[in-house]
């Protein structure tokens, strides 16, 4: 087994680090926090690093698909900033990986090369106000007409979807019958006339900000609908394809991300802060804490990079990856909130990155498939005997 902690893996990881410290500034990284906005242009930066590529197929100019450097990259970039991986996301993952392994040849021609030079973003349109985890009862309607397809209903939690240039979103295409049939995927562009947004807010992840997305009459055509014709009423395989195998190591490559940088500013703080005549990582206590949150954080690594490995092998990985989302969300929650005990009143204080740190880390278990519902995969998938 090769985590990747290979001389590629160390020099992407080489060429990101000198990039966030020329680009990516700790000042930039708490503005994008407090105003709620990341600059787009921040993805053409990155484009030129070469790392949209990582999710783009070769005849597409792309390096095929790369998982483990694709997690490495989300990592990397959520040290510093989860408006900045987020934005990296939007792009790598929710276009090109969607479009890569589920669009039609058109609809690759159309998107990958503008995924590929960072031109494009996608936002994800699945939640709705009533529809959470529940994804399979969405109510927001497309109907057919001729070469169209009509859009009515309401989008919530659309991240980033003020500046994305399409909403890759979930709709019913037909009668409620079923579960998990009539469901369809369509890319909706952000412009559409009937298509408008009310923001929305949250305590953190910001930078990419989340909006409902209302939708009256949105006529969108029909060589919209990912996948084409055959997947038209088909587009639950498509979110439970290949796909979702690298998008729950999202959340927890920001997670570790975020994990990371907080026990390196604890560790730093510890040798600074003196109490008592000397450092307080002289203090028994503090060192414990100290030694648990390093601890943990590798065991962090090995399981997201483990899964990773697995899924870039092509091997039975949905255990693997359901466990990394529930073991690094939750044990990156937990880092975050010792790091911030060892830095007391100055890890509650607003101006100080570990404020920023904690908001963010108390989502990640929440979204993108809660911790509950991945212990229900997990205890399905190893097939636990139901009532
Ligand atoms: C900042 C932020 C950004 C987001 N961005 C997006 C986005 O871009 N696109 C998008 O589509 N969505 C987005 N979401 C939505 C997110 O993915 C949902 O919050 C998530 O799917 C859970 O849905 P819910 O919060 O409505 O919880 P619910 O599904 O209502 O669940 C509530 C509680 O019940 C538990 N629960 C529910 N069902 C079960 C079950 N069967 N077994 C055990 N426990 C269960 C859950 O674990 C949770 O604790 C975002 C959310 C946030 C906070």
């Amino acid at each position: 087994m090769d985590f990747g902690d290979n001389e590629d893996i160390a020099a992407l990881r080489d060429l990101l680090q000198r990039f966030i410290v020329r680009e990516a500034t700790p000042e930039m990284a708490a503005r994008w926090d407090r105003e709620d906005h990341i600059e787009r242009e921040m993805l053409v930066k990155l484009a030129g690093l070469g790392v949209c590529a990582l999710t783009v197929p070769q005849e597409f100019g792309g390096m095929g698909r790369r998982v483990i450097e694709t997690v490495v990259t989300i990592v990397e970039l959520a040290k510093r900033s989860t408006a900045l991986a987020g934005l990296y996301i939007m792009n790598a993952c929710y276009g090109s990986l969607n479009l890569a392994s589920e669009g039609t040849d058109e609809q690759k021609q159309r998107f990958l090369p503008r995924l590929l030079s960072g031109e494009t973003l996608f936002a994800y349109g699945l939640s709705e106000p009533d529809v959470g985890a529940d994804l399979s009862s969405v109510t927001t309607r497309a109907e057919r007409r001729g070469d169209t397809v009509v859009i009515n209903g309401r989008k919530r939690w659309c991240a980033g979807a003020n500046f994305a240039d399409h909403i890759l979103m979930l709709v019913r295409s037909g009668e409620a019958e079923a579960r998990y049939r009539n469901l369809s995927i369509v890319l909706v562009p952000t412009d559409a006339p009937g298509l408008t947004l009310e923001p929305a807010g949250a305590m953190g992840v910001r930078g990419i900000p989340v909006n409902d997305v209302l939708l009256d009459e949105v006529e969108v055509p029909f060589a919209n609908v990912l996948g084409g014709e055959a997947k038209w009423n088909e587009g639950w395989s498509l979110l439970a394809g290949p796909a979702l195998e690298i998008e729950k190591l999202e959340t927890p490559a920001l997670a570790l991300g975020v994990a990371e940088a907080a026990v390196a500013e604890a560790w730093e703080y510890s040798q600074q802060r003196r109490q008592f005549g000397a450092a307080i990582c002289t203090i028994q206590s503090i060192r414990h804490m100290l030694s648990d949150v390093q601890t943990k954080l590798q065991a962090c690594r090995l399981m997201l990079m483990s899964a990773a490995w697995k899924v870039d092998q092509g091997l039975p990985s949905a255990v693997d990856t359901s466990m990394a989302k529930l073991f690094v969300s939750d044990t990156a929650r937990d880092i975050v909130l010792t790091c911030q005990q060892v830095l007391g009143a100055y890890g509650y204080a607003h101006g100080f990155a570990m404020e920023r740190y904690v908001r963010d880390a108390l989502v990640m278990p929440i979204w993108g498939g809660s911790s509950a519902i991945q212990k229900n995969n997990i205890a399905n998938l190893m097939r636990l005997p139901r009532k």
